[in-house]
C-alpha cells in the first residue's frame, strides 16, 4: 500500500513510500483512510523533522487528523462493524501509565513519555490503511464523514474551552461576552466557531487584510474579522473592550504577550499555537506579572484531546452543520490526492485547511 513517511532527523524527507498493508491482530481493526488534514505540526515534522520514528523502525508515517472507514474486524475487536466511520485520536498513555494516561485523558500526561500517532513514536493515518484497537476509535456518524476530518483539531479545542468554562464557571462569577480569537486557520476557525455556538461576540485577529476567503467565513457564523494591520492585538482591549477569553492559535510569541493586556479583570488567555522556542522580547516581566496578579487574569497552555474530546465535537460539528450548513465545508481549502501530497507544503495565502484525499466513500 501507498504511505506518506519522513526520515527522523532529515528535514524535508517526506516522501512516499510503498509498504505492506497491515493486517488487523484478533482485537484490532482495519481501517481504510479516506482523508488526512494537514496542520502545523506535519509542517514541522517535515521541515525540522521533529517527528519521532517507531522503535525498529527508521520511517514514520506522517498524518494525524484523519477520517476513515472500518474494513475488517478482528474476531475479538468489539463494538466496531465494517462499514462504520471512524476517527482516532493521537495520543497513547506513557510507559509508566501515570494518573491520567491510566484513566484514558493521556491528553494530559504527567511523564511526557507518551507516544502519539504520526507525531512521536507510532506510525500516523497517511497511509491507505492503518489498523488500531476499537478502544481508541471514535465511531462517526455517516451524516458527518465528508467534514469529520476536523474532529482531531476540534478536539483541542473543545478541550480547552470546556476547561476554561469549567475553571471559570465554578469558581467565580462569571459571565463571558467577548472573546478573541489570534490566528484564522482550521484552529482559530474551529474555535471561532465553538465560541459562536455558546453565544459570545468573537473576533479573530490575523495578519492578511480582510476581505478573503478567511473573513467571509467568519462572517457566515456570525464573528468579525480584524486585520493586525489595522487593530493590533495591543489595541484590543482599547477599541474593542476587554476579552473575557483569548484564545491564541497563530504561534506568534508576540502576539501571544500582546494578548496578556487584552484580556480582561478575571478572564482568561490560552495558548495554543506552536512557538517558535528561539522566540526572544524584552519584557518588563514584574509589571506583566502585577498585571495578571491584579486583574485575576488566568493563563494557561492547552495541547491534544482526548476520546471524550472527539466526542464533544462531534456534537458540535452536527450543530455547526445544522446553524451554518456549508461553513465546514468551506474550511476545507484544498483537497489533494495522496501522490500530490508535497503540495500540501507550500501554503497558498487564505488557506484554512488541506487534507490529503486518500479514497473516496
Ligand atoms: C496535535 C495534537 C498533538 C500536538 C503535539 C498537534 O498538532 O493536534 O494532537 O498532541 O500536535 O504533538
Amino acid at each position: 500500500m501507498r504511505a506518506i513517511a519522513v526520515t527522523p532527523l532529515v528535514p524535508e524527507s517526506t516522501r512516499l513510500v510503498e509498504i505492506e498493508k497491515p493486517h488487523p491482530g484478533p482485537g484490532q481493526v482495519l481501517v481504510r483512510t479516506l482523508a488526512v488534514g494537514v496542520c502545523g505540526t506535519d509542517m514541522e515534522i517535515h521541515l525540522k523533522a521533529t517527528g519521532v520514528a517507531p522503535a525498529g523502525s527508521d520511517y514514520l508515517i506522517i498524518g494525524h487528523e484523519s477520517i476513515g472507514r472500518v474494513e475488517e474486524v478482528g474476531r475479538e475487536a468489539k463494538g466496531l462493524a465494517p462499514g462504520d466511520y471512524v476517527a482516532c485520536p493521537v495520543r497513547r498513555p506513557c510507559a509508566d501509565n501515570c494518573l491520567n494516561c491510566s484513566r484514558g485523558e493521556a491528553d494530559m500526561c504527567l511523564t511526557g513519555t507518551f507516544t502519539e500517532r504520526g507525531i512521536k513514536g507510532q506510525h500516523g493515518f497517511l497511509a491507505e490503511y492503518y489498523v488500531e484497537e476499537p478502544r481508541w476509535l471514535v465511531k462517526v456518524p455517516p451524516a458527518l464523514k465528508d467534514v469529520a476530518v476536523v474532529l482531531e483539531p476540534l478536539s483541542v479545542v473543545e478541550k480547552l474551552v470546556a476547561q476554561v468554562f469549567a475553571v471559570q464557571g465554578r469558581l467565580l462569577f462569571w459571565e463571558p461576552r467577548r472573546a478573541a480569537v489570534i490566528g484564522t486557520g482550521a484552529i482559530g476557525m474551529l474555535a471561532a466557531a465553538l465560541l459562536r455556538l455558546r453565544g459570545l461576540e468573537v473576533h479573530a485577529f490575523a495578519r492578511a487584510a480582510p476581505g478573503g476567503a478567511r473573513s467571509r467565513v467568519l462572517d457566515a457564523m456570525g464573528a468579525t474579522y480584524w486585520s493586525t494591520a489595522d487593530l493590533p492585538v495591543a489595541s484590543l482591549a482599547r477599541h474593542l473592550g476587554p476579552a473575557d477569553i483569548i484564545l491564541e492559535a497563530s504561534g506568534s510569541a508576540e502576539a501571544a504577550l500582546a494578548a496578556f493586556d487584552a484580556v480582561g479583570s478575571n478572564s482568561v488567555l490560552c495558548l495554543i499555537g506552536n512557538y517558535s522556542q528561539d522566540a526572544r522580547q524584552e519584557v518588563a516581566i514584574g509589571q506583566l506579572f502585577e498585571m495578571l496578579k491584579l486583574h485575576n487574569r488566568l493563563v494557561f497552555g492547552s495541547v491534544n484531546g482526548s476520546g471524550r474530546h472527539f466526542e464533544m465535537g462531534i456534537t458540535h460539528l452536527a450543530e455547526m452543520e445544522q446553524r451554518w450548513p456549508d461553513l465546514l465545508a468551506s474550511l476545507f481549502t484544498r483537497r489533494l490526492p495522496l501522490d500530490q501530497f508535497a503540495q500540501a507544503f507550500q501554503r497558498p495565502p487564505g488557506e484554512i485547511k488541506t487534507v490529503i484525499q486518500v479514497a473516496e466513500g
